[in-house]
């Protein structure tokens, strides 16, 4: 059972004219300081493709504010721009003025949530994937084995021979095709080690988010980020207590769940110094748990401790000192920024340093390298028109010379693999820590000593 913080369902009391509801409203302060300048307008993708104000950041804040003064009812007019908008934080990137327009927005989806709950076959589904299956290790083990075999099995194969994904939705069946190898997650390969040692002397003990998505799907970045980690002298924790970030229940409006799953992290990574994360998403949604407890000054000053420990994996390692490779990867490569890094959490330069240290590599920058890729969370599969939309934005912008476009999120690569697809692109998708854990297997490699045969 979700734990009810408030169990108040009332209209807010706090105006007298206001149509939310007092528990998780909006935050007057959020759009205080908006002055409707408009220059938040041209860095909104959903501005860009529809030109409509109701889709810009200045007509959501008008319209959050609005129902805040009873002008408006929490109703489809508010619901449709409040979700439609990706939460890509570009318009807070772009205001003068601060505004947390996403902050604003995930606020209001919880209002909308709570007025007009998901009902039938949509319900369902939110609720088997965000509190039946993303919170729950042991289930989604066995859809790690289940796709494993999926893919081993040769199912997989016969499926796509016999063309069965066109009765699918195209973006669904996009999706199957693009899906990474799955491998043994590292919470399942660490499970009865309790310290990954230092490959040297060790520097830091650091814990690791291993998320739950990205240890099934993407298991070999945590393997990755895991390398990394111990080849520059840190010891790795993975607590076994942790769970899924919340990211996706707190951007559908389950503020609930989301504190819930807060509380299990917070408690489960008490005794560590350093939390490293390496999907942006993931890492932005625990820095902003504080957010979630602004009525509760226990866990809110808990939350506060904890999100200061919180550390993206690129910038971890470009504040505490890497070693450079010595290897040569002589690839064409660009990098395109996670908004969730890059607006989320001001990481810009570490990951394009990090790239850029790699002997060899021929870094060119994107000219819209900090625009969504239309992934946003579950947003390409909630929204897929948009979603394709933006994408189609991003890729005019990809040189088709490029050889690796390198990222900090698996939302993002996912999405950025379909572009690849969709424009026959040869471009490969890879996460920066895979970028240099392969430089660092090759300085390796050069150092063996070969086998000598004995006469
Ligand atoms: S959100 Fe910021 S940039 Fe946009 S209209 Fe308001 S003050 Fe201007
Ligand atoms: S978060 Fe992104 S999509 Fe939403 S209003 Fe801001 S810029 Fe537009």
């Amino acid at each position: 059972m979700v734990e009810s913080e408030n169990k108040s369902s009332l209209p807010c009391s706090s105006t007298s004219l206001s149509n939310y509801f007092e528990k998780d409203h909006p935050d007057e302060e959020k759009w205080a300081d908006c002055v409707h300048c408009g220059m938040c307008l041209e860095a909104c993708p959903t501005y860009l493709e529809t030109g409509q104000e109701q889709h810009s950041p200045r007509g959501r804040v008008h319209l959050i504010k609005s129902v805040a003064e009873g002008k408006l009812s929490l109703d489809e007019q508010l619901a449709d721009p409040v979700f439609q908008c990706l939460d890509c934080r570009a318009c807070t990137t772009a205001c003068p003025a601060d505004v947390d327009v996403g902050g604003l927005i995930e606020e209001a989806r919880g209002q909308i949530r709570e007025a007009m709950p998901l009902k039938g076959w949509r319900g369902a589904v939110s609720n088997f994937f965000l509190k039946g299956l993303f919170p729950h290790q042991n289930r989604m083990q066995t859809i790690s084995g289940l796709l494993k075999f999926y893919q081993q099995s040769g199912v997989q194969k016969v499926i796509r021979q016999t063309g069965a994904l066109k009765v699918m939705p195209s973006h669904l069946a996009g999706m199957e095709s693009i899906m990474p190898e799955v491998k043994t997650s590292v919470q399942k390969k660490y499970k009865d080690i309790d310290v990954i040692p230092a490959k040297g002397t060790p520097k830091a003990r650091v814990s690791m988010l291993t998320g739950c998505i990205m240890d099934v799907m993407f298991s070999d970045i945590n393997e990755s980020t895991i390398n990394v980690l111990t080849h520059n002298d840190n010891e790795v924790v993975i607590p076994k207590s942790q769970t899924c970030c919340g990211a996706l229940h707190v951007h559908a409006g389950d503020r609930d769940t989301g504190r819930k799953l807060a509380k299990q992290n917070i408690e489960a990574f008490k005794d560590s110094e350093k939390v490293i994360v390496n999907a942006a998403g993931c890492g932005c949604a625990l820095k902003e748990y504080p957010e979630l407890f602004k009525d509760n000054p226990e866990w809110k000053a808990k939350a506060e401790e904890f999100s200061g420990k919180v550390e993206d994996i690129s910038k971890y390692l470009y504040d505490s000192g890497y070693e450079k490779p010595k290897s040569e990867i002589h690839k064409r490569i660009t990098y395109h920024d996670a908004c969730h890094l890059a607006h989320g959490q001001g990481v810009r330069h570490e990951p394009r340093q990090l790239l850029k240290d790699i002997p060899g590599v021929e870094y060119t920058e994107l000219s819209n390298a900090d625009t969504c890729c239309g992934s946003a969370g579950i947003y390409n599969l909630t929204n897929p028109e948009m979603a394709g939309a933006v994408l189609d934005r991003k890729m005019e912008h990809v040189p088709e010379d490029v050889e690796m476009i390198s990222m900090g999120n698996p939302g993002c690569m996912l999405q950025m693999a379909m572009g690849v697809q969709k424009y026959g692109r040869r471009s490969e998708i890879v996460h920066t820590i895979q970028l240099l854990d392969w430089a660092y297997q090759k300085d390796k490699q050069a150092n063996e000593k070969p086998a000598t045969v004995k006469g």
